[in-house]
């Protein structure tokens, strides 16, 4: 839908996938749970328009709600659009601004036990690319949904929750009065100013470490100054909404985009100790970083804040969570040009869908499927075995091991995988099908800690599939009616009435004669009989898979001709008259 990238984008904005998972050759599928193959750093078909440069039309917040609406009536079953809270000026009586949040999964209306992750944009009012970041991954998540494999595996199996506006009072008027405005528009009487700093609004890192605490570091009290903390922590009613959210649910990672410098950055912000999950932190953000091409930190290295999202997201609620700084100090906070906002756009779409992936393993523990599959399968009465060595650091879940398979494009059924003799081995058979029968199937496992893993990886977008080969069943060998001849008469052999489901490979005719075996090939070779007797010849026919028969002929050869007397006497009479009719005729013509 071009609404979401502005009037003036000529194009969608599309990340680029997918690296294909079918190795070349062999087929060795092997994976460890890491996503980062499936996103590239770049997308190609990201160009600003030609001619001459355009600025870009930042969306206010009643074109985000719009646009929100009009997704989740396109899609009402993958994407649901939630209020999570009033703004402050909402709250005031002073305007009608929502914060507002679209959760785009499948079966979206249903609690399904998959993966969750949080994507926020706009805390701070003039930030405003942050906000077309988000919107353009709506876009891709939507229109993505049936046409893009890893969209789709990604909405089918996970739970992605976009704040696209977490301070609506703060862009609208930033937008229309103020473009450096930075905080909420709360309004305090007493020292006639406005504004908390929403990003200094949470609780702090809540890990029982003073120093992390709201009100620290990085903060101000001072109603008037930029990074005001507010009169306490969770003050404001938008970071209420986001609290709130985040307690209702079990996000595994949460991203939350700012302008600017090009960084990626995880907590602590507060400190320079490290936090408990460092190692995993540190990973995943030079997976975003080698995305995006930004500077991977920790976010004290900036300068040192309390309060901020990530520090709470990641000591209040375990999330994952990484501030990402999105443009360089050319662009600032906004930059004008629709080439330097779609470029930004580019950057940071595969970073959000690769956060959504890795939702799923975000500690990325050794977890393998490994598969042979064949194109073809003989035909088996008793069904075909499918195999795969399947570990996992955690331990596998063995009730949920199962073989998804269908026949010929029809239903997905299941059969459970069960353990092999072999270690780490495991088969599950699918049911006999007919010759000529196209299988798809895939794999699915969990591992003892809650993650499943499918092989192939984006299952049932990708399948692997073989037909069933017709079994080349035994011929059946004719050699023909039996013969007589004489001597010396020459046969013809006839196994042309032999029969097999595929070719005959070879006719091979034998029998005993004058004393060793003759040996003769071919549908109809032939034999010239010198000697009487009665010959039984065995015919062997073979199948080009080996299979055999054989079949019998007879063959009598006559003796030699004895005549009877009868048969004699006949024309010895008759010479006997021509001579005597001549001696007649002699005699009168002497007289
Ligand atoms: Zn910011």
């Amino acid at each position: 839908m071009r609404l979401l990238v502005g009037a003036h984008l000529g194009h969608t904005v599309r990340y680029t996938p997918i690296v294909p998972l079918l190795l070349l050759g062999v087929m060795i599928l092997s994976m460890s749970g890491s996503a980062a193959v499936a996103y590239t750093a770049s997308d190609s078909s990201i160009e600003p328009a030609s001619g001459q440069p355009v600025d870009y039309v930042y969306h206010n917040y009643t074109n985000v709600r719009d646009i929100l609406y009009t997704v989740q009536a396109q899609h009402p079953s993958i994407a649901n659009v939630y209020d999570i809270g009033d703004s402050w000026e909402k709250t005031n009586g002073t305007a009608d601004r929502d914060i507002l949040a679209i959760k785009i999964s499948d079966n979206v209306a249903s609690e399904e036990d998959e993966p969750e992750t949080l994507i926020m944009a706009l805390h701070h009012a003039r930030e405003w690319p942050t906000t077309e970041i988000a919107l353009a991954l709506i876009e891709n998540l939507t229109d993505g949904y049936g046409s893009n494999k890893t969209v789709s595996w990604l909405v089918d199996n996970r739970e992605t929750w976009i704040i696209p506006v977490v301070n609506p009072d703060g862009l609208d008027f930033a937008l229309s009065s103020d473009d450096n405005w930075r905080k909420n528009r709360h309004y305090f009487p007493a020292s006639d100013s406005y504004g908390v700093d929403l990003n200094r609004n949470y609780n702090g890192s809540e890990n029982g470490d003073p120093l992390g605490a709201w009100g620290g570091a990085g903060t101000s009290d001072d109603p008037s100054s930029d990074v005001y903390c507010g009169e306490y922590a969770f003050s404001e009613p938008e970071t209420q909404a986001v609290r709130d959210l985040i307690k209702a649910r079990d996000f595994q990672i949460g991203i939350d985009f700012h302008t600017y410098g090009e960084w990626v950055m995880w907590p602590w912000g507060y400190t320079t100790d490290l936090a408990e999950d460092n190692d995993d932190l540190v990973r995943i953000g030079y997976e975003f970083a080698a995305l995006n091409g930004y500077l991977p930190a920790q976010s004290v290295v900036m300068y040192a804040t309390t309060g901020d999202s990530i520090d709470w997201m990641y000591g209040g609620a375990d999330i994952y969570s990484y501030c990402i700084e999105v443009g360089t100090d050319k662009d600032n906070f906004h930059p004008s040009l629709e080439s330097d906002v779609v470029r930004i756009i580019g950057e940071n779409v595969p970073v959000a869908l690769l956060a959504i992936d890795l939702a799923g393993d975000r500690s990325e523990r050794a977890f393998d499927i490994s598969h042979i599959p064949t194109s073809s399968r003989d035909y088996s009465s008793s069904g075909f075995e499918i195999t795969a060595d399947i570990s996992a650091d955690r331990g596998i879940d063995t009730s949920a091991l199962v073989v998804m398979y269908g026949v010929d494009g029809g239903g997905w059924q299941s059969v459970s995988m069960l353990q092999t003799g072999v270690n780490d081995t495991y088969a599950g058979t699918t049911p006999a099908q007919s010759a000529g029968s196209s299988v798809d199937y895939y794999i699915v496992a969990r591992d003892l800690g809650g993650v499943e893993l499918m092989a192939p990886q984006r299952a049932p977008y990708d399948v692997y599939t073989f037909t069933v080969n017709a079994v080349d069943g035994p011929p059946v060998a004719d050699a023909g009616l039996p013969v007589s001849t004489a001597i010396g008469g020459t046969v013809v052999f006839d196994g042309s009435g032999s029969v097999d489901d595929g070719a005959i490979a070879s006719y091979v005719w034998k029998f005993d004669y004058d004393g060793s075996e003759v040996t003769l090939t071919g549908v109809s070779p032939s034999f010239r009989f010198e000697i009487a007797g009665f010959y039984v010849i065995t015919l062997n026919v073979t199948d080009s898979s080996g299979n055999w028969d054989t079949d019998t002929v007879s063959v009598t050869v006559e003796p030699p001709a004895i005549p009877e007397f009868g048969q004699v006497l006949v024309p010895v009479a008759t010479v006997l008259m021509v001579f005597l009719l001549a001696g007649l005729r002699g005699r009168s013509k002497k007289r």
